[in-house]
């Protein structure tokens, strides 16, 4: 099942997942999303559809050694909603 939503989580701030380097490939972001944010090319998992990330779920990141999947810091999200 495959639920999508249109709009930005919030406009003007990019908010989604990042997939570092510490990625292994083990695909569970993947399997957990039900957004379908991620997407798999090359034995390696990419964020695809980032726009469809819920704001402030950030549960994938959870699931995984540290530092392989981050999101924006509340300090990004200030420094957004101040333009910079
Ligand atoms: S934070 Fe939630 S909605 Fe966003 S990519 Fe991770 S599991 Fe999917």
């Amino acid at each position: 099942m495959t639920t999508k939503s249109a709009e930005p989580a919030k406009p003007g701030i990019e908010w989604g997942p990042t997939i570092a380097a510490a990625c292994d490939g083990c695909r569970t972001c993947i399997d957990f999303c039900h957004n379908d944010v991620f997407g798999w090319a090359d034995d390696t998992a990419f964020v695809a559809h980032k726009t469809d990330c819920v704001a402030s779920c950030s549960h994938c990141a959870t699931l995984r050694e540290a530092g392989a999947i981050s999101f924006p810091t509340t300090e990004d999200l200030r420094r957004a909603r101040r333009g910079g």
